[in-house]
């Protein structure tokens, strides 16, 4: 519309800005605030946003104590505020602290590439508030003593307390309190490695180390991980919850597992061919049920899927089969439309009569949910394909027909997400990211981690959301402790160890990892 481009958008996880809300947010405010005034015409800033929204996403937990906000001195309806607050030069930064009153112009400060100085600088802005003006939801973040800490040992508790010991000079502890802003059920306190009195007590000689209080009074120590680590393994401590997901729907949750399905305990580390049999059963019976004839493309989509599982599906023969069978018939038919009900007929008949059928109730085990209604048939779908892009690579030669297509499970995907899957704004999603990323993928291993980096984002959009199960938080995946060689840090920023990544995916969806029982 012959305006500036914009740098920023809604999608980031940060503020945008402008001439009327700026005072309004950063003055008064209950958290801090840091503002980058930048113009979009301005080759520096241009280069300088993937940085700032990089920060943003690194921060985004910290919210409650610190914004990340964006204006754009370039568009016209900004050029008073811009003035107002003396932009002379873009970007320019500024903070405002927790509080400040309306006549705040804020500080100015330079700010770094480095997006750890600028975590650091947040850190060294909100110790600088006095304990009444500290954000309201920022717990304190100086050092706690021997003193304060020693009468906690032992003690039963409603929650985690985690101390993490450190060198005076660390920022690890005082991060980590940050990320850990939005859960309950697990406070983090800092202390000094030179507090001798609390070392000798607790034993602990490596820095950073966290020595962990079990609300039962036990407790646990982990040595010498970087922040991404111990985040990681604080937000995911069972009973940990974000607060989004507020503490009634916790108990809610907790109360309706024991009056629904009975809780079956099952193992992280792996697949379980119930949730794969179970996602088939809810396509088959369920989503596609709800299309009373297929014709034309939905035909052809329903065709290539049924013949994608039937060549690649790791469980077992009798899905194998009903599959195959399934195909064939679909195959040979010269129809140009069929009715669902034959379709169903031939899963729940003709295959039961020749043995071979699919469980005929859905089954979660992996992707069992702490009340009904929370998670099920979506995770089941998600997994399904994962099996299904591991299984093309060990199995290269199953797809014959497909020589030359790069990607044909995610083409396939594709199709299905959005001719069939009844969540509608999920297939908006994931066509919008396949529409602009899909053609890139050019083998069977970046097949593999297309899928994977396109549900961590899912991931990290749903992060915190109603929908969330308190007890499946969304996270970054794998954890650290499923795959610690996966996470690495660089200048104090998380990086994935790509190739890490891609062998833990072939072992964990490989069919050597598909458990076929029911619990663990
Ligand atoms: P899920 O995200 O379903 O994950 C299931 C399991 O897969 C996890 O338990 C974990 O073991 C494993 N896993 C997690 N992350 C990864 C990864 N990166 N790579 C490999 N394995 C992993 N919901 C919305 O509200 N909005 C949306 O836009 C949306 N889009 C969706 C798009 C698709 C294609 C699908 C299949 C689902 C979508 N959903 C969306 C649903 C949402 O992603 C979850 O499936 C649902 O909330 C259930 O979450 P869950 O806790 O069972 O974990």
């Amino acid at each position: 519309q012959g305006g500036p481009a914009r740098l920023y958008s809604e999608e980031d996880p940060l503020v945008i800005l402008s001439g009327g809300s700026l005072k309004p947010t950063v003055t008064n405010s209950s958290t801090a605030w840091l503002v980058q005034f930048y113009s979009s015409w301005c080759g520096h800033c241009i280069q300088y946003s993937s940085t700032w929204k990089a920060l943003a996403q690194d921060v985004r937990d910290w919210q409650d104590a610190v914004g990340i906000a964006v204006l754009d001195c370039a568009q016209e309806g900004n050029f008073d505020i811009c003035k107002e607050f003396s932009i002379k030069f873009y970007p320019t930064f500024k903070y405002f602290r927790a509080h400040s009153p309306p006549s705040d112009k804020g500080t100015i400060y330079r700010a770094d590439r480095e997006i750890q100085s600028i975590r650091q600088l947040i850190i060294n802005v909100l110790q600088n508030h006095t304990k009444l003006e500290r954000p309201q939801h920022c717990p304190p973040l100086e050092p706690y003593s021997a003193a304060e800490l020693l009468p906690l040992l032992g003690q039963m508790s409603d929650h985690y307390t985690a101390i993490i010991v450190e060198e005076p000079d660390s920022f690890v502890g005082r991060e980590v309190i940050l990320d850990l802003l939005q859960f309950s059920g697990v406070q983090v306190r800092r202390a000094l490695s030179s507090d001798r009195s609390l070392l000798d007590t607790l034993d602990i000689s490596v820095f950073p180390s966290i020595y962990l209080l079990h609300p039962n009074g036990t407790h646990a120590h982990v040595e010498k991980r970087l922040r991404f680590f111990f985040s990681s393994l604080l937000r995911t401590l069972p009973g940990v919850w974000h607060r989004s997901s507020s503490a009634a729907s916790q108990t809610v949750a907790l109360q309706d597992s024991q009056t629904s399905q009975p809780w079956k305990d099952f193992d992280r580390s792996k697949v379980y061919t119930a949730d794969l049999e179970s996602a088939l059963h809810y396509m088959l019976r369920v989503e596609l049920a709800t299309h009373s004839t297929l014709q034309g493309e939905e035909l052809k989509v329903f065709r290539d899927f049924v013949t994608l599982v039937s060549k690649l599906y790791p469980g077992g023969d009798p899905v194998v089969k009903l599959m195959e069978t399934l195909s064939d018939w679909l195959l040979s038919l010269p129809l140009q439309q069929i009715p669902y009900q034959a379709v169903l007929d031939l899963v729940n008949n003709k295959m039961r009569i020749s043995g071979v059928f699919l469980g005929a109730e859905l089954r979660w085990v992996g992707c069992q949910g702490s009340r009904p209604g929370l998670r099920g048939y979506p995770c089941s779908l998600w997994t399904l394909f994962h099996v299904l892009t591991v299984q093309h690579d060990a199995t290269p030669t199953s797809l014959d027909n497909t020589e030359g297509e790069a990607a044909p499970v995610l083409q396939v995907m594709r199709r299905y997400i959005r001719t069939f899957f009844g969540c509608e704004e999920c297939g908006r999603h994931f066509e919008t990211a396949a529409a602009s990323s899909l053609e890139q993928v050019k083998n069977r291993d970046q097949q593999i981690l297309w899928l994977w980096n396109q549900h961590n984002r899912v991931n990290t959009r749903l992060s915190g959301a109603l929908s969330d199960d308190p007890l499946f938080p969304k996270a970054p995946w794998p954890s650290p402790a499923l795959c610690p060689s996966c996470h690495e840090e660089k200048n104090g920023v998380h990086l994935w160890n790509q190739n890490q990544v891609l062998g833990f995916l072939r072992h964990h969806y490989g069919a050597s990892n598909l458990s076929p029982r029911y619990s663990l």
